[in-house]
This record gives structure tokens, C-alpha cells and sequence, in this order.
């Protein structure tokens, strides 16, 4: 009888390793007090934005990111008035 395909085997195993779901982190600069923060991209949503708090002064940042198949567009990030 024919051997058995090795490769059958390791297929398997690397299929286990995709993960649903794609998020990416990015660095920032607060418009209100002008830290680096690092927030976290949801790359599976082709277009967001929305409101997150500052983590040091606490104040509404404005953030609008584009993506296109989990890659990062562009990033845009305003005082929320
Ligand atoms: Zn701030």
C-alpha cells in the first residue's frame, strides 16, 4: 500500500495556530497633553472611529483609522470639541 504523506501531519497541526479575529497596536500622540499612548486596532473593521479617553489627562481623543485585508491605512487622531 501506498506511504502515508508526512506532510498530512504538520498541516494538521499549523491550522491550530490562525486566530480569529486581527488587532495590531499602534502609538499615538494625545492632542490634549501630547503623550505617547498605545492603543489597540481592530484591523478586521475597514474603516472606525470613534472616542477613547486619554489614559494620562483623561480627555476625549477623537480616532479614525482606515484598513484594508489587516493592514493598517492610515491613522488620524483629533481633539474631540
Ligand atoms: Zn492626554
Amino acid at each position: 500500500m501506498p506511504p502515508m504523506p508526512k506532510s498530512l501531519r504538520n498541516y494538521a497541526a499549523a491550522k491550530t495556530t490562525s486566530e480569529p479575529g486581527v488587532q495590531d497596536e499602534a502609538q499615538i500622540t494625545c492632542p490634549f497633553c501630547w503623550e505617547n499612548l498605545t492603543i489597540l486596532l481592530d484591523l478586521s473593521l475597514p474603516d472606525q472611529d470613534y472616542i477613547e479617553d486619554c489614559q494620562v489627562c483623561c480627555q476625549p481623543i477623537r480616532i479614525h483609522y482606515t484598513s484594508d485585508a489587516g493592514t493598517l491605512i492610515s491613522l488620524d487622531v483629533a481633539q474631540d470639541s
